[in-house]
């Protein structure tokens, strides 16, 4: 939701994916107005700018922009991930003169560890968690991170995958644009799943652990993020480093990889990140 601010004005034109208008629409049960829908690799002109939407990696449906101004060429990131994940293929690396860059994850302590290796800890530990008696329940991102967590219990195990009525929404959108997650409704079929304690549970991160052990006395609750690495596990009884967004070494490997004349960083650490660079003798500076 904090990518489309501008869908809330019903009269500006916005240019975006298909698919993140259809998510918004399934997250917000609103319709968006005046939109273009883009697809990735299409290219629009507006005020003599030659602008050109390509994957950034985040999540189903995210763009980073490339753009072109007679001889100077840009690259706005916006939120990405320069790995690839069971769900995105990573944002490809593009030659730019400007590069205008998101640092959330960017302080040199921020070091995400091997994706296949957290995939094994979550699938492990919800298998141990309902050997012992219990039901695993994530928080996660309705958009992104839950599409993910699917298919990583589809692919890696014989669990079945029991979704919040927002997730059911998500995940029913990507599979009406060609995914193929499978998961059962919390309010149909993942009822009787979910008293039979053989499944996983997923939940919005908006939910608070404590409220849901009171509806669910056998859950276990994990959350599943980026932010876990500094910040632990909180009131959760588990946590999984897992972010959509790239982490420091990545950024670094990202911008060496544009081979830009000028750094502006944005989001996060992008004061820490700005200086980083200079000293790796980039030109760099923060915007915000
Ligand atoms: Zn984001």
């Amino acid at each position: 939701m904090d990518h489309t601010g501008a869908f809330i004005d019903t009269q500006k034109i916005k240019y975006t994916t298909k698919e993140t208008i259809a998510l918004f629409e399934a997250v917000s049960q609103k319709k968006v107005r005046n939109a273009v829908p883009c697809s990735y690799g299409q290219t629009v002109t507006l005020h003599q700018l030659e602008l050109e939407i390509i994957n950034s990696g985040h999540v189903f449906g995210s763009g980073a922009l490339y753009l072109k101004d007679k001889d100077v060429t840009f690259l706005y990131t916006g939120d990405f991930n320069f790995t690839d994940s069971l769900t995105q293929k990573a944002i490809q690396t593009r030659d730019c003169d400007i590069l205008v860059i998101e640092t959330t994850y960017g302080r040199p302590d921020f070091a995400f560890p091997r994706r296949d290796d957290v995939y094994d800890s979550i699938a492990g530990w919800a298998a141990k968690t309902i050997m012992e008696g219990g039901l695993p329940v994530f928080l996660l991102y309705p958009v992104g991170k839950a599409q993910e967590v699917t298919r990583l219990f589809n692919l890696l195990t014989s669990i079945p995958v029991v979704t919040h009525p927002t997730i059911t929404r998500t995940n029913s959108t990507v599979n009406a644009m060609g995914g193929d997650l499978v998961f059962y409704d919390l309010a149909k079929e993942g009822e009787e799943l979910i008293r039979s304690k053989s499944c996983v549970c997923l939940f919005p991160n908006s939910f608070n652990a404590r409220g849901l052990k009171t509806v669910y006395p056998d859950a276990r609750i994990a959350t599943v993020t980026g932010w876990a690495l500094n910040f632990g596990r909180r009131n959760a009884d588990s946590s999984f480093v897992l972010s959509s967004h790239a982490d420091y070494p990545q950024l670094i490997q990202f911008v060496k990889g544009c081979h830009p004349k000028k750094v502006y960083t944005m989001h996060g650490y992008a004061e820490i990140f700005a200086n980083k660079l200079k000293r790796e003798g980039i030109d760099a500076a923060p915007l915000c």
